[in-house]
């Protein structure tokens, strides 16, 4: 396990930022290790990770330059994991409280703003910003018990 990410790491390295970008390898060793975590108990994360680190040796051979069909697939591989992760495993993407309590917000300030304002437009300023103050401290919370992807 952690010799596949530092073969990880020697790849993002070697490759850098021109051949290995679509790897987006940095991001890949974080959800990997998010994999392993759960693999002991889920057989979709180990096939996942199975496919991962064929589709990362098989890059590394070609040192990055892999035809367009094997990009898409590995960046649908990509979006499979995150899903799953998700949906299976209760994770969040970074910012997911942030936009969610902003789009809230903006609803609670539509309503605020045409009760206490009869405009709509004052509302909104504050709707948002409350919005936006309980999305980061709930973002962070989700930082700090592991939660985010
Ligand atoms: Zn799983």
């Amino acid at each position: 396990m952690i010799e596949q990410d530092k073969r990880m790491k020697e790849l993002q390295d070697s490759l850098g930022s021109t051949n290995g970008r679509w790897l987006q390898l940095s991001d890949m060793r974080r959800i990997r290790a998010r994999l392993v975590t759960t693999s002991s108990e889920c057989s979709v994360c180990r096939e996942l990770i199975e496919e991962l680190d064929e589709r990362v040796d098989h890059a590394a051979d070609q040192n990055g330059n892999v035809t367009r069909q094997e990009r898409q697939a590995y960046t649908r591989m990509v979006s499979r994991m995150k899903h799953h992760l998700q949906k299976q495993h209760g994770l969040i993407s970074d910012g997911y409280y942030g936009s969610l309590y902003m789009a809230l917000g903006v609803s609670v300030g539509l309503l605020i703003g045409g009760m206490l304002f009869e405009s709509i437009v004052f509302g909104l300023p504050i709707g948002i910003g409350i919005g936006l103050a309980l999305g980061a401290g709930m973002d962070k919370r989700a930082q700090r018990q592991g939660k985010v992807l």
